[in-house]
């Protein structure tokens, strides 16, 4: 496995491994590496590549100046373990100063489906998530990259983004992968006391009697939203609770004709966690 920190000798080890004909994968992460993570590997080897590169950057420009861009953990050697076990073929670390050189600057903003959910609660987030991604795809080149759909909405915009820019990239998405007793795994979680741990299992639970709820037949967004904010309690604070159409992620009212998606936001303690599901899809 290789590892590469500055911008210029990633870009040309990724040029080597396209002209030398292997199909190129992108799996982008800020590190504090978990087997959901692990499993995006896995998907962007069954999409077809053939020459995997993970990224490991916090980036600063996703975080607001109040939120936990200092406390977010790193962990690098943990990482190049995980990434070198799980057969990543190279791995892009470099730091803020190489991605954001301070003689320049420019950004990357997508309409519509960055708006709603993360977008009100996060104004800025997803514009640096879109920028950085940016410039990811073009230094690296890739055949196709790969998004976990824990970030759900995340994967929307990047879909979008790739779609409005004509980036010629093939977006993938991968399954949540969750802990034992449901909660999602993140980075974030070992911020997460043994009480706090279980005040956040109400995220799951909520989901848990959504799917059910609309597996009985409850097709009423309404009923649905109320029967999940009523499992939320636990949780200290709930920033939205949402049904939402699957695709553009505008709310969900009245009578639901097809499968919508649950998208629940929340904090215990000092930790901001998120989840979702489409009502319908196998809960584990
Ligand atoms: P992060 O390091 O949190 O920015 O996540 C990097 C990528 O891993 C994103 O595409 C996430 O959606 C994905 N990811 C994080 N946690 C999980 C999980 N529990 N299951 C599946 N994908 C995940």
């Amino acid at each position: 496995m290789h590892l590469e920190t500055e911008v210029e000798a990633f870009r040309s080890y990724c040029n080597d491994a396209r002209r030398r004909g292997k199909r190129l994968g992108l799996v982008p992460t800020m590190g504090a590496l978990h087997r959901g993570h692990l499993s995006l590997v896995d998907t962007a080897r069954r999409a077809g590549a053939e020459c995997i590169a993970l990224s490991i950057f916090v980036n600063p420009t996703q975080f607001a100046a109040h939120e936990d861009l200092d406390r977010y953990p790193r962990d690098l050697d943990s990482d190049l373990r995980q990434c070198e076990s799980s057969g990543v073929d190279l791995v892009f670390a470099p730091d803020a100063a190489q991605m954001y050189p301070k003689e320049v600057s420019a950004s990357v903003r997508v309409d519509g489906v960055s708006l709603p959910l993360e977008g009100k609660f996060r104004p800025e987030h997803f514009q640096g998530v879109a920028t950085v991604l940016t410039q990811f795809f073009c230094i690296t080149g890739p055949c196709v990259a790969v998004f976990g759909r824990k970030d759900y909405q995340q994967w929307r915009v990047v879909e979008s983004l790739v779609q409005a820019l004509h980036l010629p990239v093939d977006i993938r998405s991968s399954p949540i992968v969750r802990a034992s007793d449901g909660l999602a795994l993140s980075s974030r979680n070992r911020f997460l006391s043994e009480s706090e741990r279980s005040k956040a299992n109400a995220l799951y639970k909520a989901l848990e009697w959504a799917n059910v709820a609309w597996s009985k037949g409850e097709r009423s967004a309404k009923v649905l939203t109320e029967g999940v904010v009523s499992h939320l309690h636990p949780l200290d604070h709930v920033d939205y609770a949402e049904i939402a159409d699957p695709q553009n992620l505008h709310t969900q009212r009245g009578v639901l004709e097809s499968s919508p998606v649950v998208l629940i936001a929340g904090r215990v303690g000092k930790t901001r966690l998120i989840d979702n599901h489409v009502l319908g899809e196998q809960l584990p």
